[in-house]
């Protein structure tokens, strides 16, 4: 995926000279035509260089390279020959952008070395470099691991870690190699991190490893009207058939189903079986690893529908998801307002549909009223499924044997389909690497050939076992 962005056209008309910036600095962004900061910039900028721990959430294309490059660059010695700044992003491409925006603000200062360090390098070369001094590296967890564990990358004198594009850094399986590069920065630092979206994984591992960090988040205008509410009256025997009948109308990628009790998830589930619709269901019942194999599933987009209760939802982290379905309606507004509160987010639209029987009526009141709104009633019948094509989720799961355990990383898992295997990087999906287990999903039309070239191929040196669920 490239990342190019147009150059940020959005600025809030705030002068960078209000800042604590060096008179070098100030000088570059006039000559790069920075004149007025953006607003991510506006917003994070005085929180960093005053020192502060930083989470900020902006769109992509919003600046958000100068928010962490010019903190870092004045925490910067120049004279000092070892890295005190580490940026990680998720991908080389990312990298390389990151590593040419710090570069060209570090220009009015000579001699900042910036080195990037990912993979599809060769090692020794960068060995090399690290060995001739660099003050910045920019790079992906895996190889900066790499070179953690060789003792090539020698982090004591660093004072400034940031982790760009976090939320796609967590969703490519990373948060473990994360996790492992913070604990060994210096506790005496300063920790950055930017995000596109904020999903729930972003507060947990913050809470690892960062010191009160302050948090400035730049949502767009109108954020309750991304969640498109919908009421459809259904009787009680028609409402399992009606969930398949909006699938098939709104055709989501991803939607969870809500329903009041475990015996009607059961229920769902068998009625969208019999539609045809990829779903699973969460419940108590489930050992951990088949827990995780459903949320694995779900959340990589090679299954539909995630059916579940309230209860079985409880702390579930999934950040894309089109719709909401309320199978049955909770009697707690509050409970309610939760459910819709999953999709829509990081500006997305997301549909909430309800489906509601006349006995019903009383609680969709309730809702209206805590929610300030008046319900928009919908009829089934305006909906003809017969006429639409059968759901089908984009990916397909393929697991690996072997994980952590075996020390498999995202990047050999990536580096064996693109490479030996010949597909593109769009072709691939998330993957998620457990104690015994590697996921990856693949597009579904190449799913099968997948399987057999990973089973024919390497992966991290070995031959593998691999099954498609
Ligand atoms: P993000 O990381 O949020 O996606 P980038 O840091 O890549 O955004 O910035 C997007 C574009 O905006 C880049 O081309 C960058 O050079 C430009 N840019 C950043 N800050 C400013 C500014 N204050 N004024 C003008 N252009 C800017
Ligand atoms: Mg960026």
């Amino acid at each position: 995926m490239t990342d190019k962005t147009s150059p940020a056209s959005v600025t809030t008309g705030r002068s960078f000279n209000e800042l604590p910036l060096s008179p070098g600095i100030k000088e570059t962004l006039q000559q790069l035509g920075y004149l007025t900061m953006t607003p991510i910039q506006a917003a994070s900028l005085p929180i960093a260089l005053a020192g502060h721990d930083l989470i900020a959430q902006a769109k992509t294309g919003s600046g958000k390279t100068a928010a962490f490059g010019l903190p870092l660059l004045t925490n910067l010695n120049p004279r000092r020959f070892a890295v005190q700044a580490m940026v990680l992003c998720p991908t080389r491409e990312l990298a390389d952008q990151v590593t040419q925006e710090i570069r060209r603000l570090a220009r009015s200062a000579d001699n900042i070395k910036i080195l990037t360090l990912c993979g599809g390098s060769i090692m020794r070369t960068q060995t090399s470099s690290l060995e001739h001094g660099a003050h910045i590296v920019v790079g992906t967890p895996g190889r900066i691991m790499d070179h953690m564990e060789r003792g090539t990358l020698n982090l004591d004198a660093l004072n400034t870690l940031v982790l760009d594009e976090a939320d796609r850094m967590l969703d490519m399986g990373f948060v473990e190699d994360i996790a492992f590069i913070a604990k060994r920065c210096p506790a005496q630092r300063q920790t950055l991190l930017f995000s596109a979206t904020y999903p729930d994984g972003i507060a947990k591992l913050a809470r690892q490893f960062m010191r009160e960090p302050q948090q400035v988040k730049l949502t767009e205008q109108h954020e309750e009207s991304k969640i498109r509410q919908r009421f459809y009256e259904v009787s009680n025997e028609g409402r399992l058939q009606a969930v398949g009948t909006l699938l098939k109308h709104y055709r989501p990628v991803s939607t969870l189903a809500f329903c009041n009790t475990k015996q009607q998830c059961r229920s769902l589930l068998e009625a969208l079986h019999a539609q045809g619709i990829k779903a699973l269901t969460l419940n108590g019942d489930l050992e951990q690893r088949e827990r995780d194999q459903v949320l694995i599933q779900f959340a990589n987009r090679s299954i539909s529908v995630l059916v579940a209760t309230d209860v079985a939802a409880r702390g579930l982290d999934i950040a894309q998801l089109e719709a909401v379905i309320n199978v049955d309606i909770t009697p707690d507004p509050e409970v309610h307002i939760h459910r819709i509160g999953r999709t829509g987010r990081a500006g997305e639209n997301g549909w909430a549909l309800s489906l509601c029987s006349p006995s019903d009526q009383r609680r969709v009141m309730t809702i209206a009223q805590m929610m300030g709104i008046k319900p928009e009633w919908h009829e089934l019948t305006e909906i003809h499924s017969e006429d639409e094509a059968k759901l089908v989720p984009p990916m397909v799961t393929l697991q690996i044997l072997g994980g952590r355990k075996e020390k498999i990383r995202p990047g050999d898992v990536l580096g064996a389909l693109t490479g030996e295997a010949g597909y593109t990087r769009e072709q691939i999906g998330k993957i998620t690497i457990t104690d015994q287990s590697t996921y990856v999903a693949v597009a579904r039309n190449i799913a099968h050939d997948a399987v057999r070239k990973l089973a024919a191929g390497r992966v991290k040196g070995k031959t593998v076992k691999v099954r498609a669920l």
